[in-house]
């Protein structure tokens, strides 16, 4: 089945990445700050633009946070924006502000979806790529992969030019026509719905305020203008019937505008992008076959409707990439089936919630402009992993799987930080909350990090929580032993009062 090779395995490249979208470049960072080396190519000639996922939700963020770039994104995006709706009878609904039960809380630093234009998280992502050291191979496509026990040949075209590239592991985070998922065979199932379209575009608004979110709701369709942070640009969308007009000339965009609005003295010019977007809602059998992986909407497809999809691709990439990382290390390769294990499931529930919102705002001629806790996937967890292991009793409101909060008051011998800042870097982090263990933990190949809780801290392992936040927020006692992964969620907890549990957990997955 593989091209026949004198390449020892050893010497073949540790990663080939598919795409270069929001999730491929998520896969590429997290590869890159643990030093592994991997190749990403791109079939666009340059980077896209279009605003197209606007909204970044509070667990992306916070992944942002641990790759050190949300303070860049958070620059260009608005945090909370307020959303203004209009029925045609002219009553306004007023929404957007953050729910009571999510501001100011202090395991939750970002309590809202942040909106800021796709270009602009992609770009974000491509500068941390390139200060870690990684380029992207734009105008290079993957054309067709095989695969054997040992490696992955993969052909790939640049300016008509074919290359042959082995590899050990090939991820295919190449969007929803996914090369590599349609050669590995995976099925992609599920429909179209015709009867839901939009169209949207990014452009210019004379007459507007750029203060909030517009949105009018008519019984034609609803009609969009929502200013883009860091830009003179809105986005504008609009539902289409079916059987409407879908051209998308400013004309057109004008005239939906004006019979939906009712306003005639707003004025739609200088189009930048524009596309007509329909329902694709399918999940895909498999994320894994053999040494090639999918991640994103290579995986999974649905409306945008909670702004999910792009946030769930790079979380999916978050995944991936520190077992991918750690099993080039020489971790077990088993522990790579825990990425479909612990992604689909995840993968699954945001289809049914985008189509459950998705109807929800047909009913409803708009969208639901009041803020909670159900799109900002701080809930997600992999409680029921093989990879989630506790011994404490299941009436606990913290378990192993959760993700971890932040704590705001730490003291380290350095100064105050944030639970945050200590985990940034993607490490293990193991929260000693008794007494100092009697020998360090091994746990090569992965890089793992001891925090011992004390009430002075004077070492550069130790920490002291003054408020007493840490203990409550995951509710440990003055033995508790509480392990980390490196993408954010509790791997143990453990209350035995010695460090089985841990050395354990680092044996069956070394
Ligand atoms: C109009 C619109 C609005 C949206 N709104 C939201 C929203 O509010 N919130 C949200 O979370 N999501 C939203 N989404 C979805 C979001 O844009 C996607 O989920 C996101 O772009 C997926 O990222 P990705 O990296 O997985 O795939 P893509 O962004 O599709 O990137 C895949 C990349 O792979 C490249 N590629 C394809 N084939 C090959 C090949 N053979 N070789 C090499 N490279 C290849 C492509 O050129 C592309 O750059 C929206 C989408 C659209 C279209």
């Amino acid at each position: 089945m593989a091209a026949t090779s004198t390449t020892a395995p050893q010497d073949l490249l540790p990663v080939l990445i598919a795409g270069a979208g929001p999730t491929g470049l998520m896969l590429a960072c997290e590869l890159a700050r643990r030093g592994i080396a991997f190749r990403q190519i791109e079939t666009s000639p340059a980077a896209q633009v279009g605003s197209r996922a606007k909204g970044l939700q509070p667990r992306s963020l916070e992944m942002f946070d641990n790759l050190g770039i949300v303070e860049r994104v958070l620059e260009h995006g608005w945090l909370a924006i307020p959303m203004h709706s209009k029925t045609a009878d002219g009553q306004v609904i007023y929404g957007g502000a953050i729910p009571d039960s999510l501001s100011r809380r202090p395991d939750i630093p970002y309590p809202a979806s942040l909106v800021t234009p796709q270009w602009r998280t992609e770009e974000a992502l491509r500068l941390r790529l390139r200060e870690l050291g990684g380029t992207v191979e734009f105008g290079t496509a993957l054309a067709s992969f095989e695969q054997s026990e040992d490696r992955v040949t993969a052909v790939v075209v640049k300016d008509g030019v074919s290359e042959t590239i082995q590899a050990r592991w090939l991820v295919g985070c190449d969007g929803g026509h996914s090369v590599v998922r349609k050669q590995a065979q995976i099925a992609f199932e599920g429909e179209i719905r015709e009867d839901v379209r939009m169209i949207i575009a990014d452009l210019k608004v004379d007459g507007l305020d750029r203060e909030c979110w517009h949105m009018w709701r008519h019984e034609e369709g609803s009609a969009f203008l929502c200013p883009l942070p860091s830009t003179d640009i809105f986005q504008y969308q609009a539902s289409l019937s079916l059987g409407q007009n879908a051209e998308t000339t400013l004309e057109n965009l004008q005239a939906i505008f004006e019979r939906r609005s009712g306003r005639t003295d707003i004025r739609l010019h200088d189009m930048e992008w524009s596309t007509v977007w329909r329902a694709n809602i399918r999940l895909a059998e498999r994320y894994r076959v053999g040494r090639a992986f999918i991640a994103g909407d290579a995986a999974h497809i649905h409306s945008p409707a909670g702004g999910q999809g792009m946030n769930t691709g790079m979380q999916d990439a978050a995944n991936l990439g520190w077992k991918l990382a750690a099993v080039e290390k020489g971790a077990s390769s088993a522990l790579l089936d825990t990425y479909e294990a612990e992604r689909r499931p995840i993968g699954a529930g945001v289809l049914s919630f985008s189509n459950a919102r998705l109807e929800q705002s047909r009913v409803e001629g708009g969208v639901n402009v009041q803020r909670d806790e159900s799109t900002l996937q701080l809930h997600i967890n992999y409680r029921n992993s093989s990879l989630s292991r506790d011994d404490r009793s299941e009436d606990a409101r913290m378990r192993a799987g959760d993700r971890a909060p932040d704590v705001t008051r730490l003291v380290t011998p350095g100064g105050e930080r944030r639970l945050f800042d200590l985990l940034r870097g993607g490490r293990f982090t193991l929260l000693n909350f008794g007494p100092r263990l009697a020998a360090p933990i091994d746990a090569a190949p992965f890089d793992l990090r001891t925090l011992n809780v004390v009430e002075q801290p004077r070492h550069s392992d130790e920490i002291a929580e003054p408020d007493g936040q840490l203990s409550r927020q995951f509710g440990a006692g003055d033995r508790t032993l509480l392990l980390i992964r490196p993408d954010g969620y509790v791997a143990v907890i453990s209350d035995a009062g010695d460090a089985s549990a841990i050395t354990s957990y680092f044996a069956s997955i070394s």
